[in-house]
């Protein structure tokens, strides 16, 4: 089994999820007492949220080359970074390292394309959301038509995200807003939505709607298993 090396705590309450995933997953395919061998680094998100916040972009890739590169020396085969937003940066983490990165939006967006959707909505942080990072490579890359919500649902898409679930709160309320959301992105022709926020899986469920959901954390952290134990993504 390969090592998978986790750039986390962005936030903890995610990285959380991709810890007991990776595990549970492994648990799936081997048996017994199989777990995942995993390296995490963990950031204090207060340090990165604020860099983000400054547009300090620079800044918050030297933190992630930094920590992507101790992870790497301390013995990860390849490296997951456990956040959409944060992929911004995946350029400069790649360009600074010898092992491979998996990328969130193509482990998701070859689900889509193989389950045979071309129109999507995508729910996710402003940064997300808003810039061609993560939408452009979905369109260039996959060739998807993205559907994203209009202005004043971004912001409240955005503010749950900071200020509710990195923070451990899940809200009914927040939940019936983002249902609404769903909703209207379904009325313009999505086909099923991107819970593009490696958060969001823990306010929108499945059985909370009948619309397809992608749930990024659990697509990315099934690639990362299905790489450490077949070298396959
Ligand atoms: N975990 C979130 C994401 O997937 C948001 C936090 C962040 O800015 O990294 O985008």
């Amino acid at each position: 089994m390969k090592t998978i090396g986790l750039l986390g705590g962005m936030s903890w309450e995610s990285s959380l999820e991709y810890y007991r995933l990776i595990n549970q997953l492994v648990r799936e395919r081997l048996g017994g007492l199989h777990a995942a061998q995993c390296l995490l680094w963990s950031f204090d998100f207060a340090e990165i949220e604020a860099l983000q916040a400054a547009g300090d972009w620079d800044g918050a890739a030297q933190r992630m080359v930094e920590a992507a590169q101790a992870l790497e020396r301390g013995g990860a085969d390849a490296l997951v970074i456990c956040t959409n937003t944060m992929h911004k940066l995946a350029p400069h983490v790649e360009a600074a390292m010898s092992i491979p990165l998996l990328h969130i939006a193509d482990t998701t967006a070859q689900q889509i394309v193989q389950d045979g959707l071309n129109t999507i909505g995508l729910l996710g942080t402003r940064y997300t959301m808003e810039q061609d990072f993560y939408k452009g490579r979905l369109i260039e890359r996959f060739g998807l038509k993205v559907i994203t919500p209009e202005a004043a649902d971004r912001t409240i898409v955005h503010q749950v995200i900071y200020d509710e679930l990195c923070q451990g709160r899940v809200h009914d309320e927040s939940r019936r807003e983002y249902l609404r959301i769903i909703d209207q992105l379904v009325e313009q022709g999505a086909q099923g939505v991107i819970l593009g926020c490696t958060e969001i899986t823990l306010l929108v469920k499945p059985e909370h709607t009948a619309i397809r959901l992608y749930d990024t954390t659990y697509l990315h952290a099934l690639a990362a298993v299905e790489w450490a134990l077949d070298g396959k993504a």
